[in-house]
C-alpha cells in the first residue's frame, strides 16, 4: 500500500458530490467498494449481473444513511457496444458528470492449461474482463470528461503482471487490462481531468478467491472491507497525481 500516504485517512465526506459507477457491485470487492464509497459521501451506481445482490447492496447503503444508489442490471458477458452506448445515453439524462468508474467485475474462466482451454470460455473471459471495460469506458467517457477530476480504476491481478501456468484466459485478460489502462492513461493523462490506473487487490477472501484456491482456509486472507481505504483513496481527489500506474493494494 506504499502509494497511499502513510498518514492519509479519508474524511467522512471524502467522496462527497461524486458519482461513481462500480461494476460487479453485488459481491466481493465490488460490494465492499460500493458500500465504502457510499459511506464516504458518494452516489454510487451499482452494475452487476444478479439483480437481487444489487438490491441487497442498495438496501445496505440506504440503511446506513447513504445516498440512494442507482441499480444497473447488466450481464457484461452479453452486453454489446450498442447496449453500453444506450446505457451511457440513459445516464446522461440524469447525470451531468461521472466522477469515478471502478472496473471490478471479472470472471476466472477455465482454470486449465492453455492446451485444454475451450475457445468459448476464452472468449467469455475476454468479453467480461477486457472487452466490456473497454466499451464501457468509451461509452461513459463524455460523462467522465465533465467531472472536474475523474478517476477510472481497472482491477488487475498478480497473474496479469507475471504469467503463471493454469491461469489461462484470466491471466491473459489481466495483462490486457494493464495494456488498456496504460493506453487510456497515456491518451487522457495530462490533457484533461481523467486519470486512469490499475489496482491489484492481492489475495482477498471472496467467492473468486475461494474458487481459485479451494484448499486454502478462507480466513487466510483479509476481508474486502478491511482494504477499502485504498479504493477510496484512488477515487478521491487526494490521488489526483496518479495516472498510468499499476498499483498494489497489499504487500
Ligand atoms: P467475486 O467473484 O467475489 O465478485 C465478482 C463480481 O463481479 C460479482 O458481483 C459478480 O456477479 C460480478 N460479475 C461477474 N461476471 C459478471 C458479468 N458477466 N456481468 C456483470 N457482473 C459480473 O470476485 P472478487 O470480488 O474476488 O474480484 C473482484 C475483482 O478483483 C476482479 O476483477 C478480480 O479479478 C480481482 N482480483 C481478486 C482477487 C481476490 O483475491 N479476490 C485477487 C486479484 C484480483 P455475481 O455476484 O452475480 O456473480
Amino acid at each position: 500500500m506504499t502509494f497511499v500516504p502513510k498518514d492519509w485517512l479519508p474524511q467522512d465526506d471524502e467522496l462527497g458530490g461524486k458519482t461513481i459507477l462500480v461494476t460487479g457491485a453485488g459481491d466481493g470487492i465490488g460490494r465492499a467498494a460500493a458500500l465504502s464509497f457510499a459511506r464516504h459521501g458518494a452516489e454510487v451506481l451499482l452494475l452487476g449481473r444478479t439483480e437481487a445482490k444489487l438490491e441487497a447492496v442498495y438496501d445496505d447503503i440506504v440503511a446506513e444513511g447513504g445516498q440512494q444508489p442507482g441499480i444497473i442490471p447488466a450481464d457484461l458477458a452479453q452486453t454489446s457496444h450498442d447496449d453500453l452506448m444506450a446505457l451511457a445515453a440513459e445516464l446522461s439524462k440524469s447525470l451531468a458528470k461521472l466522477d469515478g468508474l471502478l472496473h471490478n467485475a471479472s470472471i476466472l474462466g477455465d482454470r486449465k492449461a492453455l492446451a485444454q482451454t475451450s475457445a468459448a470460455k476464452w472468449h467469455e473471459s475476454m468479453q467480461v474482463n477486457v472487452n466490456a471495460p473497454f466499451m464501457l469506458t468509451q461509452a461513459v467517457l463524455p460523462l467522465l470528461e465533465q467531472a472536474p477530476m475523474a478517476s477510472v480504476l481497472f482491477t488487475s491481478s498478480s497473474v496479469g503482471r507475471r504469467g503463471r501456468a493454469f491461469w489461462g484466459s484470466y491471466a491473459v485478460s489481466k495483462f490486457a487490462t494493464e495494456g488498456l489502462m496504460q493506453v487510456w492513461a497515456d491518451e487522457l493523462g495530462g490533457i484533461g481531468s481523467v486519470r486512469v490506473n490499475s489496482l491489484n487487490p492481492g489475495a482477498v477472501n471472496t467467492a473468486m478467491r475461494r474458487a481459485a484456491y479451494p484448499a486454502e482456509p478462507p480466513d487466510t486472507n483479509p476481508e474486502p472491507a478491511a482494504l477499502m481505504a485504498t479504493w477510496v483513496y484512488l477515487m478521491s481527489d487526494a490521488s489526483s497525481g496518479l495516472n498510468g500506474q499499476a498499483l498494489n493494494a497489499q504487500g
